[in-house]
């Protein structure tokens, strides 16, 4: 095969999908539209390189480049989120979090994170996922009226459980995290506090989200939702372990046991992965360029306003909010007052009328994660596209009339016109084929 045109059926695939990018409103929180340079750094020559290691300690021969790429991708993260140490290998989001349980706790220590049905992630302990099965998940609710994490609940089961890291972090979390708070929590108990922001990435680099630092002993973010860089992760943590336990040791080892960006770099490499991708490497430290730029500042404030915007339209028109609207880039309908386990009706019809999104759990779901009775939404999207809040008010508008009358599909066909022309307002990626 000489181009990708040489394989018709992907080739077409990637067409339509590119359509399909191009003519929708894209409003699910955790997507975003890269910029041209970070598709093309995905889609380069680096992909053919193995660099099993770090730059200038490696197994293989043939790494000038790919030295430079990664030691750069470092350099820049460590800038924009005034990290001490960064390691970018991570393949996604998963693996990393399962890295730094790897480089922190010993199998069977306690883990306690966020519920997943309460806006938490999977890889925070829920059942079904590898963080439960080898460590002893312990996990933490929102408060039932407020929808708000609840601090004192935390601390009890600090408290009570004894728990070797803390996970402050979420998926449908549409309020501020308190890091100075949980990493309270965490002296008092003698626990690690890992920070997840893989949501809020983007929004902390352009200042309008606190920064995880200098509370956290180890932030871990995706690169792929609001910083819009590709799809992958990375770890940054101190220098220093904090809690390193050095009594008795000779010089050298308690050296070994103080360092805790070794205990994450060695947890990566070879403790979970082989190989790191270069070329999403080098996608990374394209995106983090991008998000050091002053225009990365208004985009991250835009992605506020415009959820602002949207939250009080949907509000103004009937709809119930989590926690009644929003401080970040996401939105977490409550449609509970339509009936239980509507969610995902919703979120079909939606999408019949152009808009995307997820059907998800609200806080103390009546109904199950899979006919879950809310619909989550985010600006990320549509604002890389370069919509403000008069598009913010239209969509949501849009929204709460398709919701408001869900089996009504020629008032779906009605508003999937309106979503086509407003997107071509809007074009994206005009100048590519797939
Ligand atoms: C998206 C996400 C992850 C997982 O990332 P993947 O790249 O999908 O594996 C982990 N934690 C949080 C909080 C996330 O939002």
């Amino acid at each position: 095969m000489k181009t990708i045109q040489d394989d018709p059926r992907i080739y077409e695939l990637m067409r339509r999908e590119l359509t399909r990018q191009q003519t929708t409103i894209n409003l699910i929180p955790s997507e975003n539209f890269v910029s041209e340079a970070v598709l093309d750094a995905t889609g380069s020559v680096l992909t053919n390189k193995y660099s099993e290691g770090y730059p200038h300690k490696r197994y293989y021969q043939g790494q000038a480049n790919v030295d430079e790429v990664e030691t750069i991708a470092i350099e820049r993260a460590k800038r924009l989120f005034g990290a001490e140490h960064v390691n970018v290998q991570s393949y996604s989001g998963s693996p990393a979090n399962l890295a730094i349980f790897h480089a922190l706790c010993t199998p069977g220590d306690t883990i306690l994170g966020m519920r997943l049905d309460m806006g938490g992630h999977l890889t925070h302990g829920h059942k079904v996922n590898a963080s439960a099965k080898f460590f002893n998940s312990v996990q933490y609710s929102v408060n039932r009226e407020t929808g708000l994490i609840d601090m004192q609940e935390v601390r009890k089961l600090a408290r009570e459980h004894r728990p070797t890291i803390i996970i402050a972090g979420c998926t449908a979390y549409p309020q501020i995290v308190d890091f100075a708070a949980f990493r309270k929590v965490a002296e008092e108990v003698g626990a690690y506090l890992l920070a997840d922001i893989s949501h809020i990435a983007g929004l902390v680099a352009a200042g309008v989200h606190p920064s995880p630092f200098p509370h956290a002993d180890v932030v871990m973010t995706t690169t792929h939702k609001t910083l819009r860089g590709p799809r992958g992760a990375m770890i940054m943590c101190t220098k220093l372990d904090r809690l390193a336990n050095v009594e008795g040791l000779d010089e050298k080892k308690a050296a070994k046991a103080r360092n805790l960006a070794s205990k994450i770099d060695r947890a990566v490499f070879p403790g979970m992965q082989g190989g790191p991708h270069e070329n999403v490497i080098a996608a990374k430290a394209v995106a983090f360029k991008e998000a050091l730029s002053p225009e990365f500042k208004e985009y991250g404030a835009q992605i506020v306003r415009n959820a602002k915007a949207l939250a009080t339209t949907l509000q103004e028109n009937g709809i119930k909010l989590v926690t009644n609207g929003t401080e970040n880039h996401l939105l977490l309908l409550d449609l509970l007052p339509f009936g239980v386990g509507l969610g995902r009706q919703a979120a079909v019809a939606l999408e019949n009328a152009g808009i995307v999104t997820n059907c998800n759990t609200v806080p103390y779901d009546p109904s199950t994660p899979f006919k879950p009775s809310g619909v989550r939404i985010g600006t990320p999207m549509v604002t890389s596209k370069g919509m403000k809040e008069g598009e913010m008010r239209l969509i949501g508008t849009w929204m709460a009339m398709v919701i408001k009358d869900m089996k009504n599909t020629s008032l779906q066909h009605e508003i999937r016109e309106k979503v086509w022309e407003l997107c071509e307002k809007f074009p994206l990626y005009s100048e590519r084929k797939y």
